[in-house]
């Protein structure tokens, strides 16, 4: 029997043959392939030549493409449509990756070849994509530790162990605590809660066995409970139970493990000669420096807060008219705010619902892509991994450009949440390859399938995404498409939900599922007003947990990360109303793994470009300015991590982002 998976495809477009995919066909081919890879490093390792660019660093680019046809389609099942064999098989296969990944890149004799060659990289002629390619190469295993030697060598893969083990541990305290808590509910504790509230809160009961409806701590349901509990008891209860998650001692305490973690990265950053852990962090993002992070996030503080204490007084009145004396605590602020929301935009989200089908939005977002890039999409009929899948054949002036594939319904198979990946990345080295792209949503069916404003807004997000995917234009697979820093990878999709809030789009597509009638001027108003509803609250939560992320990590490590917490929140002078949206022993952004650490800043980082990015297609005299399309193109969307981001965001924008568009756009008034 062959392997489908092993095997070259002679299919349309070259897209992975499904149909010919069975699950027998993964732990072979997923062996044979890491195999393969390793071989292939192997070889580039021993090399008998003196190192090139060709013969080491365009050698690494080519290795692997076996393990990335098998990783992709496998990764793609995995996430969408798994099963208990695609289960097992991740778990079972998770480890072994990492392991091989970190092989290569602490390969002594692979170092020295891309070392050497990085040394002499003036005598090559490169391209300014090669430099740059041959920079984050030999970066990379420099960061990994691979010019390590002897006991350094040795101590920094044991802190990589133990800050692995302390991750998984700080995950698994967090999920401990949020599942052994419960409050139950007695039936007139339930009065004032939507239906939709006392439904989750049943079913967790049941969940739960405890013999009626439950709150618990999970986020979809103790948030709505907050909102909607005119208990203020009760509130309170739940949010102190929220808020020591991974701080109530004993085993699952995540104090103790934070603070080792941070020193642990703290010595980790300073084997590899870096001032700290921040340093070492924000090297290869945008940003470069602690000082530049701490910089825009307290430009947006200080607005957010004077808009947070304004809303504070607003809030105090309304729970003193309600009767309650004393000052707004942390479990009132939703509850009034909701009220607020009901009396200041009462959105009925029913009645907004029918003007979002779900195929009208992706016509609005293939339509948008149509007039700012003239790409055009034709279905195409594939056969795919699930029946829900659709694709288009994506073209521009009758050329192909990619395969897009859209799988938009939730379903028990599909992790949550929503994603943009590739099934296969454009390239042209060492042939030309091109992309195949992929959006997966969590949208309810229907017929027709309805969205709310949010989904809508992810659906444009994700295919901002992917745009980034389809019209990269580069040589090297490592910098294609979203290939790119942490704090530069959401600019496109950010930036692409901004053309679902033109008017002229909505009043095109936003048609209603039975009338067939347009979105109303003034039910439109009060969506987008509706956005930027409370966001002095969503703005402080958010940047006070980014600051203290940043100060754990720019400085000595804290012996005592709950009492730096406290200093820092005490030194801006947070509102005594709203707490971080992750404090410490929760923070699962920067203790779970180190993917965020020093780096929880960088949502708001691309939000400031995405305001700043798309004011400039409003100055220059519209949302389909064909000049900013380009330069949207030519500099961001086609170059992928082929150059430094800020150079990228000057070439299209001709400045660096500031503030002050972020600030309009959240309704904050500028400091
Ligand atoms: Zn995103």
């Amino acid at each position: 029997m062959t392997n489908t998976l092993l095997q070259d495809w002679d299919t349309p477009f070259g897209l992975a043959p499904f149909d010919n995919i069975s699950d027998e066909d993964f732990e072979p081919a997923l062996a044979e392939a890491l195999e393969t890879h390793s071989a292939e490093i192997d070889a580039i390792a021993a090399c008998e030549y003196d190192p090139t660019f060709a013969n080491t660093i365009e050698a690494l680019e080519e290795a692997g493409s076996q393990l990335d046809r098998v990783l992709g389609v496998f990764f793609t099942v995995a996430g969408a449509d798994s099963n208990p064999v695609r289960e097992d098989l991740q778990r079972k296969f998770s480890p072994k990756l990492a392991a091989h990944f970190s092989e290569i890149s602490s390969n002594k004799a692979l170092f020295a070849r891309v070392a050497h060659v990085w040394d002499n990289r003036d005598d090559y002629d490169l391209t300014d994509e090669q430099a740059r390619v041959l920079m984050l190469t030999h970066r990379g295993f420099v960061r990994a530790g691979a010019a390590l030697e002897g006991t350094d060598d040795a101590r920094m893969k044991e802190i990589k162990g133990r800050l692995a083990v302390l991750g998984t541990q700080f995950t698994q305290n967090l999920l401990a605590d949020e599942r052994s808590w419960f409050m139950k509910l007695e039936e007139n504790d339930l009065e004032g809660l939507p239906d939709f509230v006392v439904d989750a809160a049943r079913s967790a009961g049941e969940e739960k066995d405890a013999g009626g409806p439950v709150i618990t701590l999970s986020r979809s349901l103790i948030v709505p409970f907050l909102q909607f509990s005119p208990r203020r008891d009760l509130r309170e209860k739940a949010f102190l139970a929220w808020q020591a998650r991974g701080a109530n001692s004993g085993e699952t305490d995540n104090r103790a493990i934070a603070a080792e973690t941070l020193s642990l990265r703290e010595e980790r950053a300073q084997l590899l000669g870096y001032k700290n852990f921040a340093t070492f962090k924000l090297e290869t993002e945008m940003a470069k420096s602690p000082d530049a992070v701490r910089g825009l996030l307290m430009d947006v503080w200080e607005p957010a807060k004077a808009q947070a204490e304004a809303d504070a007084a607003v809030l105090t009145d309304m729970m003193q008219a309600d009767g309650v004396n004393g000052d707004l605590a942390p479990w009132d602020w939703r509850y009034y705010a909701e009220k607020r929301r009901m009396a200041e935009h009462d959105l009925d989200e029913a009645a907004l619902k029918p003007y979002f089908q779900l195929d009208r939005m992706i016509d609005a977002a293939f339509s948008c892509a149509t007039r700012l890039f003239a790409l055009e999409f034709e279905p195409l009929d594939v056969p795919l991994y699930h029946s829900d899948c659709r694709a288009w054949n994506v073209t521009r002036n009758g050329e192909h450009v990619a395969v897009f594939i859209g799988d938009y319904f939730a379903r028990g198979s599909k992790r949550s949440g929503a994603w943009c990946s590739a099934m296969r990345s454009q390239a042209k080295f060492p042939d030309v390859q091109t992309p195949v792209v992929m959006n997966v949503c969590n949208f309810a069916k229907g017929s027709p399938a309805l969205l709310s404003y949010d989904d809508a807004r992810t659906l444009f997000h994700e295919f901002g995404h992917a745009l980034h995917q389809m019209l990269s234009d580069v040589t090297y697979e490592s910098v294609s498409g979203t290939s790119v820093a942490r704090d530069f990878v959401e600019l496109p999709s950010q930036l692409y939900e901004h053309w679902l809030e033109v008017p002229e789009v909505l009043s095109e597509f936003a048609i209603h599922a039975k009338t067939g009638e347009p979105m109303p001027r003034e039910m439109l108003d009060k969506v987008l007003g509706a956005a930027n509803f409370d966001m002095g609250f969503a703005t402080v939560e958010y940047v006070a947990s980014a600051l203290v992320d940043l100060e754990f990590h720019d400085g000595s490590a804290p012996a005592d990360p709950m009492e730096k917490q406290g200093s820092v929140l005490a030194s801006i002078g947070m509102p005594a109303a709203i707490t971080m949206r992750h404090a410490t022993p929760q923070f699962a952004h920067v203790f779970s793994g180190d993917g965020y650490s020093s780096g929880y800043y960088s949502y708001m980082w691309s939000e400031v470009m995405d305001a700043d990015a798309f004011q400039s297609f409003e100055e220059a005299g519209g949302a389909f300015d064909p000049e900013r399309a380009k330069a949207l193109e030519a500099h961001i969307l086609s170059t992928g991590g082929s150059e430094d981001p800020a150079e990228l965001y000057k070439a299209f924008r001709g400045r660096l982002p500031g503030v002050d568009a972020l600030l309009k756009g959240r309704g904050l008034k500028a400091a």
